[in-house]
């Protein structure tokens, strides 16, 4: 089959992943074999590739890159149940956890310490065919184009998870700093709790997406001091941080009432915390099973709009390399 392999992680242009022939893969015990129909291109992974992470991401090389998948069941492996040959299911970041530690029983199965990770410790979706876990597979509803479907299962979850740790409830005002791939995402489930919401961007094309999606307030953060803008409307009570700026996460901090909620899904140093003003700051990346499924029926109900884009599998290290040079105004998705 067709497949992206990740040689060696390197800048872009030193051409890190290779469209290569590789043996199509057998699905083990529990696992499902998947004929990839869509594959999302994550910042995370235009990250991976280039190496801006530890040495242990990836856990190995050549791996095929790839986490927001929907494909068609192939082949099943053996002792799994309640899937068929022919259903249309995605796979999301999180592959498989042990089921037997303590996250794993008390519903924080994202963080098990010995998960695996698609197309990070285990084969991704920026191929022709790929192995799921049939545990951590999710019936795709009819509603939902292949494309579509995609983002939901890394911008969709992390958008959803972020907005479940906020706590938001419908008095609240909640910020979302940076409307890319997972803040479009988290802007919309935001405002279906009933909060008010006001999105952040130094992006025009994301102020735009903002606006069409029907957010309350939308602030240009490169004209003017974000901080001051939000305070002169009211502080918030939660604030959303995807941007990848440690600028951003401490204006967020800075423009929560006292008590507010910061929720950060980017990597950052605080600078100042006044303990006395009682602010909490949680750092979320993935999502759980469950929640899985509610996006996946969020979606599926059309109370949510997802801003995708297919490009041909063919043309994932140009799809990456537009991610780098652009904001991209919705989901670049590969179709083999
Ligand atoms: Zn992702
Ligand atoms: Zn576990």
């Amino acid at each position: 089959m067709k497949a992206f392999l990740l040689q060696r992680p390197g800048p872009l242009a030193t051409g890190p992943i290779v469209f290569s022939n590789v043996p199509r893969p057998e699905p083990g015990a529990g696992q499902v074999l998947l004929k990839v129909l869509a594959c999302g291109v994550c910042r995370s992974n235009l990250h991976m590739v280039e190496g801006d992470w530890l040495p242990s991401t990836p856990s190995f090389t050549p791996i095929i890159p790839g986490h927001e998948v929907v494909g068609r069941i192939e082949a099943l492996g053996t002792s799994v149940t309640g899937l068929a040959v022919g259903d249309r299911v995605g796979v999301q970041p999180l592959f498989s956890t042990c089921g037997r530690c303590a996250y794993c029983h008390s519903g924080r199965e994202e963080l098990c310490q010995t998960k695996e990770i698609t197309g990070e410790t285990v084969n991704g979706g920026y191929a022709e065919y790929m192995v799921a876990d049939a545990l951590f597979v999710y019936n795709v509803p009819e509603a939902l184009s292949d494309v579509e479907a995609a983002p939901l299962f890394c911008p969709g979850i992390t958008g959803y998870a972020a907005v479940k740790k906020a706590q938001i409830d419908a008095a609240d005002r909640v910020g979302i700093f940076g409307i890319g791939g997972v803040g479009h995402m988290a802007l919309q489930f935001a405002a279906l709790t009933g909060a008010s919401t006001v999105a952040v961007t130094s992006s025009a094309r994301h102020r735009a997406l903002a606006q069409e999606l029907g957010a309350g307030q939308v602030i240009d953060s490169s004209q003017s001091d974000p901080v001051e803008e939000l305070r002169r409307e009211g502080a918030l009570d939660a604030a959303l941080v995807f941007a990848p700026s440690e600028d951003v996460v401490n204006a967020a901090l800075r423009a929560l009432k006292p008590g507010g909620r910061l929720i950060v899904g980017v990597n950052s140093s605080i600078r100042l915390f006044p303990f006395a003003l009682e602010k909490t700051i949680v750092g979320s990346l993935l999502g759980t099973r469950a929640m899985m499924e509610r996006v996946l029926s969020i979606a599926a109900s059309g109370r949510l709009h997802v801003s995708a884009e297919a490009m041909p599998l063919a043309a994932a290290a140009e799809a990456l390399q537009v991610l780098k040079d652009r904001s991209v105004r919705g989901r670049l998705v590969l179709v083999p």
